[in-house]
């Protein structure tokens, strides 16, 4: 198999939560090794790369800072693609807010106009915030989320994410968002064009048939599901998206590379 990168998810593939996932190590230390690159890929927007390196290198994970893309980092190449410097009202949290103006965009709030809306995550969202993205959409604004994820696990249940707030916003002003994270294959092509690398070189590998999996197939590469997170083999069996290949664990995952990768 020809297989010279890896879209790789993090949360469920590579660990649960703050714990580890099985083989998590030796998969990413088999990867260097055999010189396969990889770009780990999160719709979270409200963390900044440098914290999931710091959150990788504690379970024994080395990564660098171009290993990692966040929504919010795929956001602010995608603001700068259509404009070198622009003006954006930002629904965020902290580190969405540093990773666009980062990049020579100015964060607004009070002016009649702005070039985009970006709507991420933001514990803090509030009518105010609503009115004001409705506002400059109403007036022209490019709407743009972070990521389509209505919902995210946590330790006390289910929590609203950023795709609810993204709602929120499409109802006030009546206009459909562009979605940079998964299963947009937007984010997908910034990893790839990260990579250097053809469609056909690269893989993917999450744990989510409806969002890693179906991301896979719409950026039309290889696909992994594995079956340490959310999808389990029941749902593998009803879901009309069909992985490629599907892998108990990241042990059975590195076994079947070490058979079937080119060398
Ligand atoms: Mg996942």
């Amino acid at each position: 198999m020809k297989l010279k990168g890896l879209l790789i998810d993090l949360d469920g593939s590579i660990y649960r939560g703050d714990t580890p996932l099985h083989y998590s190590k030796e998969f990413i230390e088999f990867l260097r090794e055999r010189n396969v690159k990889f770009i780990f890929l999160t719709n979270n927007s409200t963390k900044l790369p440098e914290e999931y390196m710091e959150k990788l290198g504690k379970m024994g994970i080395s990564s660098n800072i171009d290993e990692i893309l966040t929504s919010g980092i795929a956001t602010a190449i995608y603001l700068k693609k259509i404009k070198n410097q622009g003006t954006a009202y930002v629904i965020g949290e902290k580190a969405l807010k540093k990773v666009i103006s980062d990049i020579g965009w100015k964060l607004c709030e009070d002016e009649d106009i702005v070039d985009s809306v970006v709507v991420g995550l933001d514990r803090e969202f509030t009518f105010e915030k609503l009115r004001k993205a409705n506002y400059y959409i109403r007036n022209g604004a490019k709407f743009i989320a972070t990521n389509p994820d209505k919902t995210f696990p946590t330790e006390n249940g289910i929590d609203p994410g950023a795709g609810s707030l993204v709602v929120a916003v499409s109802a006030a002003s009546q206009k459909r968002p562009f979605v940079i994270g998964k299963p947009s294959p937007y984010m997908g092509k910034i990893a790839i064009e990260k990579l250097g690398l053809n469609l056909e070189e690269v893989g993917v590998i999450g744990d989510r048939i409806d969002t890693d999996i179906y991301f896979g197939k719409r950026l039309k590469v290889k696909t992994f599901l594995l079956l340490t997170g959310v999808t389990l083999k029941k749902d593998l069996e009803k879901s009309k998206i069909k992985p490629d290949f599907v892998f108990e664990n990241l042990e059975y995952l590195v076994k079947f590379l070490k058979e079937h990768l080119e060398k």
